[in-house]
């Protein structure tokens, strides 16, 4: 089995201008010791408008927490109105883009075609895609959980070769318990995660399969992140509304401590 460096990024969707990210990353920093991120990757995904900001702030105070985005379009440049593509982002030094979140396949209609050709984008630029899945609660409901995951995750990496798989970052968001309060059960969040963590070894092979990391996310807080991140197939959380606030994303990060 790969040994697994857990990875805790924070998804701050629509939030914060570019003054008020710079105020969240460094009061973040002050809350972190050289051990908490020896321990653990951490990234942040600030909106495209925070990035230049954040990357100025993380370098020049030497911060090693790595820079995330929340989303990116899978061509080069081109006619593509308002969508920011991948070249861009490698140039802004991000290291971790966040593709196929719920609310993007939600509110803006992405298929598992989009994800698929964003994961690939991704991977060619040389960035690490956090490819997200996750069920609704009807479909939990009705018995077609496994299936809507397994074909999430199957879709979505079509063509990515096997000895890439393993370098990606598979984010298990169930919808209902994001934003909501209502955490899965971490019984629950690992049985889905090490669905898909065999959903990969089947497809791709036992190498990709145990080297793969596999986040939880959907209303993680510092209460709940140590049994969670306990989980033998949960190797990080993808954290939205805690990421915002700066005491508690660190105590997430610090999980191991509480
Ligand atoms: C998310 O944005 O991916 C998320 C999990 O949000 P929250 O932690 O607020 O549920």
């Amino acid at each position: 089995m790969a040994d697994r460096k857990p990875l805790i990024s924070g998804n701050w969707k629509m939030n914060c201008n570019h003054f008020e990210a710079i105020q969240l990353v460094q009061k973040l920093s002050y809350g972190l010791t050289k051990d908490d991120i020896e321990a653990v990757d951490v990234s942040i995904h600030p909106p495209f408008t925070d990035l230049r900001s954040v990357q100025t702030v993380l370098e020049a105070d030497k911060i090693p927490i790595a820079l995330g985005a929340q989303n990116c379009h899978w061509e080069a440049k081109g006619a593509f109105t308002g969508e920011i593509s991948p070249t861009m982002l490698q140039k802004l030094s991000v290291s971790y883009v966040i593709c196929g979140h719920s609310e993007r396949r939600q509110h803006f209609g992405e298929t598992n075609e989009d994800v698929n050709r964003k994961v690939k984008a991704i991977l060619k630029h040389e960035m690490t895609p956090i490819m997200a899945v996750g069920e609704t609660l009807e479909q939990r409901e009705a018995g077609e959980m496994e299936d809507h995951i397994v074909t999430q995750v199957l879709e979505g990496l079509v063509g990515v070769k096997k000895a890439t798989v393993g370098e990606l970052v598979v984010a298990y968001e169930p919808i209902w318990a994001i934003g909501t309060g209502a955490t899965a059960t971490p019984d629950d969040a690992q049985e889905v995660c090490a669905l898909i963590r065999s959903t990969i070894g089947e497809k791709f092979g036992a190498d990709a399969a145990g080297s793969i990391r596999i986040q939880y996310g959907g209303s993680v807080k510092p209460g709940t992140a140590p049994e969670l991140m306990a989980q033998a197939d949960i190797d990080g959380a993808l954290i939205g509304g805690a990421s915002l606030v700066p005491e508690d994303f660190a105590h997430c990060i610090q999980y191991r401590l509480r």
